[in-house]
């Protein structure tokens, strides 16, 4: 299967690979580049304030999924000990 990118560099993913690995509208995918390949890797666990899924090392709500990075938790660290 070809596809085309567009003058933005997006192109579709056909439904049926976004079926297949339940991939749904505003998932987040990991995009890298290797080999001379583009890969999309469905990401399920990322921080909910920059989105890497690089360093989580901590979760709020395990039930919503909701996760920090090492680097993101140091600055809501910092900021809640700066209110007092
Ligand atoms: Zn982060």
């Amino acid at each position: 299967m070809n596809k085309a990118f567009d003058y933005l560099g997006r192109v579709t993913i056909p439904k049926e690979f976004r079926d297949r690995l339940g991939i749904s509208p505003e998932d987040k995918v990991r995009v890298t580049c290797a080999n001379g390949k583009i890969i999309l890797e469905p990401v399920k666990n990322f921080c909910a304030l920059c989105g890497t899924s690089d360093s989580l090392i901590y979760t709020l709500y395990d039930k919503r999924n909701i996760n920090l990075c090492d680097e993101c938790l140091k600055v809501v660290q910092n900021y809640v000990a700066n209110r007092r």
